[in-house]
């Protein structure tokens, strides 16, 4: 299985304006052909390949922009590439066409040395020899002596190199339970078998230091030093939330994935819950994207299994006990009781173990307020024709019978 390490890097000066100069011409590429596509598009012409997009930024951009020859020729083909596959993304319609990108942001490069067979960066465990750059010192050995290419990127004030790495599958033990997980805004994680991992809440947390510095950037001028120093400090402090959140999901999801043989998680829309604002913010701060691709590749690698729960299962309302029990849990309900089994557990809890519990198919309960209406509109309708009682529960509750038992009623 491949896997991607990223680790720090500490170049010294010359070094990191080197880096500062390939991410510049990376950047450069890709606007550059950016724009050439997007010339295409407007004049009606099919997008050019990444190939032939690079043959013109070899013939028309380099021979007028000489810094280009200062690092390595895989540094804006690599970019160009990129490029047209987001574009590729775009007209498949899996994403939005690619924007431009600015100075200062989301700064990255790749390097190719050598071939997969033949892999030429070299690296001592100390240092690692990047071409066109030099021997960089590393923050940590790699796993590996060598690599074919890698790609080098910052965050805040850092730089990091990521390589990509075949590693053997770990051996597991054979009798792993499974295990239901509920994605929450309280807690990170609750499990069926009772584990709580608390949520770092690391934003809300940071969030008073963030509004402090975000305030002292824009005081200062733009296009200040001091300016640029505030945004500096700034950007630590983001990076800072987003390890500390990065660190809780990792943990999380390396246990679930190592010590069970089924993970069971909803399979929620995470953008229909962004758009209620009121759970926005603590979604967002948990960082539920991450945990499921983390999860996907963490199951593959400890041969476990990731089971997605039908996002229309309401595992919040059902009795986890005797499963015959269904009633509305508005969010602030922290506590589940059941009307019939007088079954009482949290409300987290109950919905891990419902999800531990479901398979496709399993039979979902009617909610006893659905069966109330239910009971009504039976004795409003004078004479219920066959069809009327093969309806399901959810055809019951639409408008058209609610009428209908009005009118009656009256
Ligand atoms: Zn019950």
């Amino acid at each position: 299985m491949l896997l991607s390490f990223k680790t720090e890097l500490k170049p010294n000066n010359k070094q990191l304006t080197l880096f500062r100069k390939a991410s510049g011409i990376a950047r450069h590429a890709y606007n550059w052909a950016c724009a050439t596509v997007q010339e295409y598009l407007t004049n009606q012409e099919k997008a050019p390949s990444a190939i032939d997009l690079h043959k013109r930024l070899v013939a028309e951009v380099k021979p007028n922009c000489e810094w280009y020859y200062e690092v390595s020729k895989y540094v804006p083909q690599k970019a160009v590439a990129d490029l047209r596959t987001a574009w590729d993304r775009c007209f498949k319609k899996l994403g939005k066409a690619p924007r431009f990108k600015k100075k200062g942001q989301r700064d990255s490069f790749y390097l190719e040395y050598g071939t997969v067979a033949n892999p030429k960066i070299r690296n001592d465990g100390k240092r690692i020899n990047l071409p066109s750059i030099g021997w960089v010192r590393l923050a940590e050995p790699l796993p590996m002596t060598a690599v074919h290419n890698c790609t080098i990127s910052r965050q805040a004030n850092k730089w990091f190199i990521s390589v990509k790495q075949e590693i053997e599958l770990p051996l597991v033990a054979s009798d792993r339970p499974s295990v239901g997980v509920d994605i929450g805004i309280k807690e990170l994680a609750v499990c069926s078998n009772g584990e709580v991992f608390s949520n770092p809440k690391a934003y809300r947390r940071m969030s008073k230091r963030l509004k402090h510095l975000q305030r002292a950037v824009s005081r200062k001028e733009k296009g200040s030093n001091n300016r640029t120093k505030a945004i500096r400090s700034l950007a630590k402090v983001h990076a800072r939330v987003s390890n500390i959140r990065k660190d809780a999901i990792h943990k999380l999801t390396t246990h679930l994935a190592k010590n069970h043989s089924e993970i069971k998680i909803e399979d929620l829309s995470i953008k229909a819950f962004l758009k209620n604002h009121k759970l926005a913010g603590a979604i967002a701060d948990c960082g539920m994207h991450e945990f499921r691709r983390q999860l996907e590749y963490k199951t593959q690698k400890f041969s476990s299994q990731l089971i997605l729960v039908d996002r229309m299962f309401p595992s919040s309302q059902i009795c986890s006990n005797c499963g015959n029990h269904r009633h509305k849990m508005p969010l602030k309900e922290r506590v589940y009781k059941c009307l019939d089994c007088g079954h009482t557990s949290d409300r987290d809890l109950n919905a891990a173990k419902n999800i531990q519990r479901w398979f496709a198919g399993i039979r979902i309960p009617i909610r006893v307020d659905q069966m109330a209406s239910f009971a009504k509109i039976a004795c409003g309708v004078d004479k219920p024709s066959v069809s009327h009682s093969r309806t399901t529960p959810k055809q019951e509750v639409s408008s058209k019978f609610r009428q209908l038992s009005i009118s009656n009623v009256a």
